[in-house]
């Protein structure tokens, strides 16, 4: 039964869906009553249309509506002129897809299929758009929600769904890239005022430049890697903008600087240490699948994918997937 927060999704949705969107509707269900021997169907060669739940395919066709319509008609300029409208994070949060596999915090609870969907939706219009989107969502709320306590989640999660916060992710430092294990941002607890003080810097980070909330991975006295919330306000914490990148233009990227930032126990994440943090930016990249504009294979490998796990016809491990990262370009990956 489709939960509470679902149905907000979906009506939500529905409320941009316009005349385009029922034909694109009344032409799938056309296509469903061709018989067996259909003709091939670059837009779609594998046949993933057949594997979609009724539901997977309102969520996506009402999301490329609000993409096409709303989105499609800004990025020419916010390409061109190397702008990011912190509207739109709120707008991705009045629909109710930031964060949308969660369930409960007020998110929509929706399969990682429906998921996928949505950011291919979104990634058809621009890489930028969607690296904000799957950023706050896989890198931000996920972790949170995988890893926080009780009180974290329901003091950030609800915001960071309705958008009204907006969250960035850091890992990747300028020496050792998003290699974990050469981290040098160090995170020093201080038994007496009950905080962890954190220094270092991050790069290349997502949305850093307009976020109120960043996770931050750092590496503690014990020498294992944790995540804290590092809270816009903190003493100490600056995240300048990159300026002049060449891909992504669309979305604002940037370092996250911490001089000595006191971080209160409470921010920190509980229930994850060391390595892990590669298997949640692996989980995320999964999902991200961040790449060119042109790279449209990608998304249709990632369709796939998410498709198959969700599905259970094949078994796809993490550990089964290579990533590939271009510096300072794009991500890719492959399933071998
Ligand atoms: C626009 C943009 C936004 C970003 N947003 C974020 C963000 O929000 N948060 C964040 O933490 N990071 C972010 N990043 C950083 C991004 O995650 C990294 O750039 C990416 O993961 C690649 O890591 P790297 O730069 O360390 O490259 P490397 O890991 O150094 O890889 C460089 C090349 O070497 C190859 N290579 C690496 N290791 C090996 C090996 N052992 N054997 C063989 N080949 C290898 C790789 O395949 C790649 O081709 C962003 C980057 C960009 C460009």
């Amino acid at each position: 039964m489709a939960s509470r927060a679902l149905l907000r999704l979906r009506n939500s949705l529905y409320r941009a869906v316009s005349l385009d969107q029922s034909l694109s509707l009344r032409k799938f269900s056309t296509c469903l009553a061709t018989p067996a021997k259909a003709k091939f169907n670059w837009e779609d060669a594998l046949n993933l249309n057949s594997q979609l739940t009724e539901e997977e395919i309102i969520v996506r066709d009402s999301f490329k509506t609000y993409c096409q319509e709303k989105l499609m008609p800004r990025v020419l300029l916010a390409n061109r002129n190397e702008v990011f409208d912190r509207e739109i994070m709120s707008e991705l949060g009045s629909l109710g897809v930031l964060g949308a596999t969660i369930k409960g915090y007020g998110c929509a609870g929706v399969s990682s299929v429906a998921y996928g969907l949505l950011a291919r939706e979104i990634e058809r219009v621009d890489s930028g758009y969607r690296s904000a989107m799957s950023v706050q969502s896989s890198l931000v709320m996920h972790p949170i929600y995988a890893y926080g306590t009780e009180e974290q989640k329901q003091r950030f999660i609800p915001k960071l769904a309705k958008g009204e916060l907006v969250g960035c992710f850091g890992l990747t430092e300028p020496n050792h890239g998003s290699d974990p294990a050469g981290m040098e941002t160090r995170a020093k607890y201080d038994k007496d005022a009950k905080v962890y003080h954190l220094s270092g810097s991050k790069t290349w980070i997502t949305n850093s430049p307009i976020a109120d909330v960043c996770v931050v991975w750092a590496k503690c006295d014990d020498g294992q890697i944790r995540g804290f919330i590092v809270e816009r306000g903190f003493e100490g914490l600056s995240t300048p903008k990159i300026e002049g990148k060449f891909s992504l233009r669309a979305s604002v990227t940037g370092m996250i600087l911490m001089d000595q930032v006191p971080v209160p126990e409470e921010n920190l994440l509980p229930n994850v240490a060391g390595l892990k943090v590669n298997t949640c930016k692996k989980s995320a990249l999964l999902r991200i699948s961040a790449q060119n504009r042109s790279n449209r294979r990608v998304s249709l490998l990632e369709g796939v994918f998410l498709s198959l796990k969700g599905r259970g016809r094949r078994k796809i491990s993490l550990n089964n997937a290579e990533f590939h990262g271009e510096s300072n370009k794009f991500w890719f990956f492959t399933l071998r």
